[in-house]
């Protein structure tokens, strides 16, 4: 079912959106009525950063979005963000401002932070950190160099100095951490929402495809998606068994900004972009996207176009974390995020992009049914694309159909129909889905004439149009065999 803001969008563009937007539920848009207002104003998919709530805070949030999308009737995806072996400092009671050229004195263990004071959440510190190292606070923003070590803990300047508040993050680069992910902490968080059915899992600090192993989920749609955090050197180097292990990707530019260079950073999330999409993986862009909005109600010109151009770059979602978890306007931010990515939408080289997948898609796919399932998308492109159809069915248990054929970034619409609820929830993350529920799928003819029959109602085709329809025939193999053109009755 296409979002309430999909269907009353409040301009043209939004109608028409096809990147997708996560957005970061925290104090500032915990509370039903704010949910709601970031519903109609487009937000997709509400991600539950656990590195910043309790365990029964997260679980509270998730149940009052549950009920929120309810009462709307809208379906929006749950994200739970697993905080990972992420350094943080004992939390501040107050809003801190360091100044440049001040020293701060840096400690193992558990505290509050005050004054020059800082408690430090990590048993190794004094072994792990080396005298010279720049430590980054926050998302980079604040950036500290070690000048001494004493028995008790580090001494460092202060080389940029900026605002402390909450429990910040401090940057240690991965390749010193002794810690692994996912953390038992990970585990304990995943178990309880795994059992209220959380719909995708982000893991952080992934280094391997290992890592993502060692999350030990049954396959999506039975458990949930799991989304790898790209944000360490090991996971760039080890880009495409990550993406290959997981269900889909998140360039998470904050920490990865300051484990490469600065200048690396839009050449690194093009390539993971490209590579995430080759492999049929959705992948979120992530941070900073509209961060003056935390506070104005307009965002940068240079944000306006970060997110057009992480469009353009083809990512499936953009995200929203500060911005709405502790932001002054949550739907403002959410409202302006899906005029900018629709207007964006409509400038995208659909044509271009479609001939660069065929050349760069999985050259080898792993079996019979991903072969089938490649060839048979590619061929439901071009046979859209050459009739100039208005819309793609997918009828699709997994939404693995549905994810093949986002590859190639189709004009026509994508709508998508399960009878599993959970892919249906999943796919509120791919490019261009729009996800329908439907009763069953057990006689193709019977679930297409459904699926026609709720395409139209919902305004998507009209009668007389002619569609593409891409399902799979039987029962018995996962492939997405059959490829038809219909009329729509
Ligand atoms: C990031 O580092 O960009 C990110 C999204 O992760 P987190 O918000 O957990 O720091």
């Amino acid at each position: 079912m296409p979002s309430v803001g999909e269907r009353q969008g409040s301009t043209l563009y939004s109608l028409n959106r096809r990147t997708k937007i996560i957005a970061t539920i925290g104090p500032s848009s915990e509370d039903e009525h704010t949910l709601a207002g970031m519903i109609d104003a487009g937000m997709n998919v509400a991600r539950l950063n656990l590195s910043h709530s309790t365990l029964e805070e997260g679980l509270e949030r998730f149940a009052r979005i549950r009920s929120v999308a309810a009462q709307r009737r809208c379906e929006i995806g749950i994200l739970a963000d697993l905080p990972g072996p992420k350094v943080r400092l004992g939390s501040f009671d107050e809003v801190r401002y360091l100044e440049s050229g001040a020293t701060v004195n840096l400690e193992p263990g558990p505290g509050h932070s005050s004054g020059n004071r800082f408690f430090v959440d990590y048993e190794t510190l004094l072994e792990d950190v080396h005298l010279g190292d720049r430590l980054t606070i926050g998302d980079g923003a604040i950036v500290l160099a070690i000048t001494e070590k004493t028995p008790d803990g580090l001494v460092a300047e202060v080389l940029f100095g900026g605002r402390l508040q909450g429990r910040p993050g401090l940057h240690i680069p991965s390749d010193r951490l002794r810690t692994t992910t996912p953390t038992s902490e990970d585990l304990r968080l995943l178990d309880a929402f795994v059992e209220v059915g959380v719909d995708m899992v982000a893991v952080s600090f992934v280094r391997s495809a290992h890592d993502i192993r060692r999350v030990g989920l049954e396959p999506a749609p039975r458990g949930p998606l799991v989304v790898a955090k790209i944000e360490t050197r090991a996971a760039v180097d080890n880009l495409d068994g990550i993406v290959m292990a997981s269900g889909g990707v998140m360039v998470a530019r904050g920490d990865l900004g300051a484990e490469c260079s600065i200048e690396d950073l839009p050449h690194l999330q093009k390539d993971i972009i490209a590579r995430c999409i080759a492999l049929g993986r959705p992948v979120i862009t992530a941070t900073q996207m509209l961060e003056s909005m935390v506070t104005a109600p307009t965002p940068t010109r240079a944000e306006a176009s970060d997110v057009a151009n992480a469009v353009f770059d083809g990512t499936s979602a953009v995200m929203l974390s500060g911005e709405t978890a502790i932001g002054t306007n949550p739907s403002l931010v959410v409202a302006t995020m899906a005029r900018i990515a629709a207007r964006a939408d409509q400038e995208f080289d659909y044509a271009g992009w479609a001939h660069q997948i065929k050349r760069d898609r999985l050259s080898e796919p792993q079996g019979v049914d991903s072969a089938v399932t490649d060839v048979m998308t590619m061929a439901a492109w071009r046979a859209a694309s050459e009739m100039g159809v208005k819309a793609i069915l997918c009828l699709s248990r997994s939404g693995f159909t549905v994810r093949a054929i986002a590859r190639f970034r189709p004009h026509a619409a994508i709508l998508a129909f399960s009878p599993d609820e959970r892919t249906v929830r999943q796919l509120t993350m791919s490019w261009g889905a729009v996800p329908f529920s439907i009763d069953r799928m057990d006689d193709l003819e019977r679930t297409l004439k459904d699926a026609l029959t709720i395409a139209r109602d919902a305004g998507h085709v009209r009668s007389g149009d002619i569609v593409a329809v891409l399902g799979g025939s039987s029962d018995s193999t996962g492939a997405t065999d059959t490829l038809r053109m219909v009329r729509c009755p």
